[in-house]
């Protein structure tokens, strides 16, 4: 029995989720969970969606050294293991190449907090510097930005796409969900020619005390 399998179906699963919210195509995007034992389930490099199993999810070490699997890890395994290196309460990254962020990001545009899908992901939601895919810089300048802002759950990487975290998988799949949903709903204000206004601190404090009441 391999003792991994659990792992294996659940990175698979929340794959499966963001595939069918149209967040990730074809075989762009990547996702990873943080294992019990310290290592990290994340999808392999270049493959489809439609042909991945889970199976096919690779085992990697906190330093992206492949442990198991038939395929190589993600190529941008580099943004999943520098977070988790600096953030010990994250145990999910979502990685997508999903189309609002993405758009947002090539205007240098951060997403600022006009609704509550952004509030909740700890908003504004920044565009981090434009980085070589694949390299580990990306993954050094996303660990830095979320070290500089503990309450951050997402960022957009320049010209290139979204990154969503989370202390589980279910946790990094809704902000991933909340922030392609906030970039698209600014994207629909913007296109009346006004301005979108943004919520103020005083309405933020409110919300959040209201939720945290009624949770
Ligand atoms: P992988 O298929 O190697 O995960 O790469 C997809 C991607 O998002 C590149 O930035
Ligand atoms: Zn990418």
């Amino acid at each position: 029995m391999d003792r991994y399998f659990i792992y294996k179906q659940q990175v698979f699963e929340t794959t499966m989720k963001l595939v069918g919210v149209d967040l990730i195509r074809i075989s762009a995007g990547n996702i990873s969970m943080r294992l019990p034992d310290g290592n990290i389930a994340i999808t392999p490099s270049g493959i489809s969606y439609d042909h991945m199993h889970p199976e096919d999810i690779v085992i990697m070490d906190i330093n992206g050294k492949k442990i198991e699997g038939k395929y190589n890890p993600s190529s941008e395994k580099a943004l999943h293991h520098e977070i988790y290196k600096s953030k010990p309460n994250t145990n999910a990254v979502i990685h997508t190449h999903s189309r609002y962020a993405i758009a947002f990001s090539t205007v240098t545009l951060e997403l600022p907090v006009i609704c509550l899908e952004l509030l909740f992901v700890g908003g504004p939601i920044p565009i981090a510097d434009y980085q070589c895919p694949g390299t580990i810089a990306v993954g050094t300048s996303a660990a830095a930005i979320f070290n500089d802002r503990p309450d951050l759950k997402g960022l957009i990487l320049k010209n290139h796409g979204m990154v969503a975290i989370g202390e589980n998988l279910e946790a990094a799949y809704q902000n991933a969900y909340n922030i392609e949903t906030g970039a698209e709903i600014y994207h629909i204000a913007l296109q009346t020619g006004k301005n979108p206004v943004a919520l103020t601190e005083t309405q933020i404090k409110e919300i959040l005390a209201h939720y945290n009441k009624t949770k």
